[in-house]
Formats: C-alpha cells, sequence, structure tokens
C-alpha cells in the first residue's frame, strides 16, 4: 500500500540571536492511510518541531513531504492538531466551542453541524452541549476538544502530547478513549508522546527519535493481542513487555 505521506530527509534549524539550533536532521519515514504512527524521543529533541512541520506550519529547510492521496489527488491532507492543553474557552458554551474551528473557517454547513451533532451524541455529551467547559470532566473536555477538531473533517490528525496535562488515572482512560473514537473514524494520526506504555497501546507503529537533532533511532511495528479489543487491556497483552523493553532499549542507547 502507498504511503499517505513520505518524509524524506527532512531537516531543521531554529535560528535566534543566539546563535543555530539544529532541531531535526535528516529524518525520512512514511504514513500509510488509516495508520496510527506514535512518535517518541527525549524531551526537547524536536518533536514539536517535526509536528510543525508535517503541519506545514514550519517549512523544512532541506528535505521535502509527499502526498499519495487514495484518489490519486496530490492534495495536502486537511490537518487537524491536538495540543496538550485543551484550549476550551470558558466564556463559550460546549457547543459554541466545539463549531468553533467551523466559525473561524466559515464552515458553519448544516452538514458540518450535522456532524457535529452526531458526534457529540455519540460521545455522550449531547446533554452537557449549553453547559461551560469548566463543569466538564477532563476526560470530557478532551472529547470535546476532539471533536472540535474533527469537525472539519481533517484527513490528518496530529497529536501532540494530548494527555500530559492529565494525572495518571484519568490520563489512561482518556488516552484509549480518545485513540478508540479516533480509530472508528478510520482517520490516520500521528501522536507524539514520551510515555512509552502509551504509545505502544495506541499506535500500529514507534519512531523513536534521537536526543537533539532529532535522527530516527527505529520504527517497531506493533502487533498486541486486544483482549475484548480494549487498549487498556492491551496494556496486560504477552507482546507487551517485549515491546516496552525493546524501545527502552532503543531510546537509552547511544550510538
Ligand atoms: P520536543 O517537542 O521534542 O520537546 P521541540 O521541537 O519543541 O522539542 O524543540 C526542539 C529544540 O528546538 C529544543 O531544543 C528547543 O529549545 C528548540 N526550539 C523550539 N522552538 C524554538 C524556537 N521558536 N526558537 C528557537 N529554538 C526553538
Ligand atoms: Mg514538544
Amino acid at each position: 500500500m502507498q504511503n499517505l505521506l513520505e518524509l524524506k530527509n527532512i531537516s531543521y534549524s531554529y535560528h535566534t540571536l543566539h546563535g543555530e539550533t539544529i532541531a531535526i536532521k535528516d529524518i525520512s519515514f512514511g504514513i500509510r492511510e488509516g495508520e496510527f504512527v506514535a512518535v517518541v524521543g527525549p524531551s526537547g529533541c524536536g518533536k514539536s518541531t517535526l509536528l510543525s512541520i508535517i503541519a506545514g506550519l514550519l517549512e523544512p529547510e532541506h528535505g521535502t513531504i509527499a502526498v499519495n492521496n487514495p484518489d490519486g489527488s496530490l492534495a495536502y491532507p486537511r490537518i487537524g492538531y491536538m495540543l496538550q492543553h485543551d484550549y476550551l474557552f470558558e466564556w463559550r458554551s460546549v457547543y459554541k466551542n466545539v463549531i468553533l474551528g467551523l466559525e473561524i473557517n466559515h464552515m458553519l454547513t448544516e452538514e458540518r453541524t450535522g456532524y457535529v451533532n452526531k458526534l457529540l451524541k455519540e460521545y455522550d455529551l449531547d446533554k452537557f452541549r449549553d453547559k461551560r467547559p469548566g463543569e466538564l470532566s477532563g476526560g470530557m473536555k478532551q472529547r470535546a476538544a476532539l471533536i472540535r477538531t474533527l469537525a472539519l473533517d481533517p484527513g490528518l490528525l496530529l497529536l501532540d502530547e494530548p494527555f500530559s496535562a492529565l494525572d495518571y488515572q484519568t490520563r489512561l482512560m482518556v488516552s484509549a478513549d480518545i485513540c478508540s473514537l479516533i480509530r472508528a473514524t478510520g482517520k490516520t494520526m500521528i501522536i507524539v508522546t514520551h510515555d512509552l506504555s502509551e504509545a505502544i497501546s495506541i499506535a500500529d507503529r514507534v519512531i523513536v527519535l534521537s536526543g537533539r537533532p532529532a535522527r530516527v533511532k527505529c520504527e517497531l511495528p506493533i502487533k498486541l493481542t486486544l483482549k475484548d479489543n480494549s487498549l487498556l487491556a492491551s496494556r496486560n497483552a504477552p507482546e507487551f513487555n517485549s515491546y516496552f523493553n525493546t524501545l527502552w532499549e532503543v531510546l537509552i542507547s547511544d550510538e
């Protein structure tokens, strides 16, 4: 199967008054339609920079990103970006928050709001549509943020440590929940996380980056025996520990 996106030899440096910081160097990998890829690496290595480049917010210094859409078109996929903090606006109702992107992009069509309403029902947020974000639990806020992201019908979801503001137990539940919901949409996703267990439980493939400047140290395909199809139970899968140990060894190794 062809890759939806193909990154080839991507490099990027920041230039400031204090000099040059080479953030990423010669990164190449592909991502297939519908695939979940997790990117892990030490803090400050260049993960967010990489996502910003894929999102088109930063122009790579070297390298290219090729697009192969299933319909043969070369259009860059529409990007949905979810960050660490959900940034729901307290002065807007939950509904007004989830349609914010549509409003800004002048896309408040019947079709789009119909889709938003369907997601609100499916994600059990319909009864909270007129509440303020402050009245929602952490998990519900994250679901609302996901609906806001999906409302624009992105072809590619980029998640930058989206669960790291949550406490550990909430995080386990919410990451499993949100990723199952995204899986059900069939969308392609790249998630940055520094949590190896999270990466293994969520992704089809884990890409380990080196310390700065980030290079690809290894790509590990993940295949877990899922019990009851639950992401939480996947952490008890027999293969889990061996994946964890492999990734950990790669992460801490000096090449
Ligand atoms: P990560 O997301 O892996 O923690 P980042 O991609 O945010 O890492 O940053 C990679 C490196 O680039 C870091 O050393 C950071 O200090 C530097 N950096 C990030 N953004 C900027 C910027 N706007 N200007 C200068 N340096 C930056
Ligand atoms: Mg980051």
